[in-house]
């Protein structure tokens, strides 16, 4: 039986609860199963940003890099001072996740990023954010399904998104127009060099993007790991992302893919 290909996680940082809960580090579950459930196996990487050497050895394990939803990237990462309007930031999960897409990208190792995710990717390729969609895109639709009063499940079909059919992205989804839930305020200014956009929504904000090629590096500004089980679409985003994983893991291991 073939192994299972090993996908990384980067955790984000969850403060010192006086009392209840020391400085820690957490990951949303619903990734890590819906990771599992397409049959990679999760691991959950600490964020030290002072130990590259420690990031490196962990990377060099991993078949792929799976990047999830969260906090603003601090815009100092694509040479903006930091707006009202943006959270504030975790600069040990920054490096972290940026280190590894730099990575990954150079070595052709697949990547997948959800919402944040996406943002990395765009960010660590050289691309750069609308810090508050808003107040800064154009005609914006409303994208931020989470802010109070937050009432809609993480679940809710916000928009519709247009999709690329050529794209991988429109290849893994098969259809041209998806339904898709939007818990994000920020989203992609300048797409980065390389990188192509794969799917719209209805305001024009850029909602998927992938790098063309044979390596896999694909980002959703949608959150598709709460849709899995009621959207076959969905599920395919997470099992072509693992196929990729386990294909990339067989050729570095000199097993025939
Ligand atoms: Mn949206």
């Amino acid at each position: 039986m073939p192994q299972r290909p090993v996908v990384g996680l980067a955790m984000q940082t969850q403060e010192a609860v006086p009392g209840q809960l020391p400085a820690s580090w957490v990951m949303g579950q619903a990734y890590v199963r819906a990771l599992t459930a397409a049959g990679a196996v999760p691991w959950l990487v600490p964020l030290l940003p002072d130990d590259e050497d420690t990031l490196r050895a962990a990377y060099e394990r991993l078949d792929g890099v799976f990047l999830t939803g969260g906090v603003d990237i601090d815009p100092a990462a694509y040479g903006e001072e930091r707006r009202p309007v943006c959270d504030r930031p975790d600069p040990a999960r920054d490096w972290t996740e940026l280190t590894l897409v730099r990575w990954a990208v150079a070595d052709g190792k697949p990547v997948f990023g959800i919402c944040r995710g996406m943002q990395v990717i765009n960010v660590a390729c050289g691309g750069s954010l609308y810090q508050d969609v808003a107040g800064q895109h154009p005609r914006a639709i409303k994208h931020d399904y989470f802010s109070p009063p937050a009432t809609w499940p993480r679940d809710h079909l916000a928009h519709a998104v247009r999709v690329e059919p050529g794209s991988r992205l429109g290849r893994l989804l098969g259809a041209e127009r998806v339904e898709v839930n939007s818990l994000h305020h920020q989203g992609v200014k300048r797409l980065a060099p390389g990188l192509v956009a794969t799917a719209f929504a209805p305001d024009g904000l850029i909602e998927g993007i992938e790098r063309p090629g044979s390596s896999f590096l694909v980002g959703v500004q949608w959150h598709p790991e709460e849709l899995t089980e009621a959207h076959a679409a969905m599920r395919r985003l997470f099992a072509g992302f693992v196929e990729a994983v386990g294909v990339a893991d067989g050729r570095r291991s000199g097993i025939p893919a």
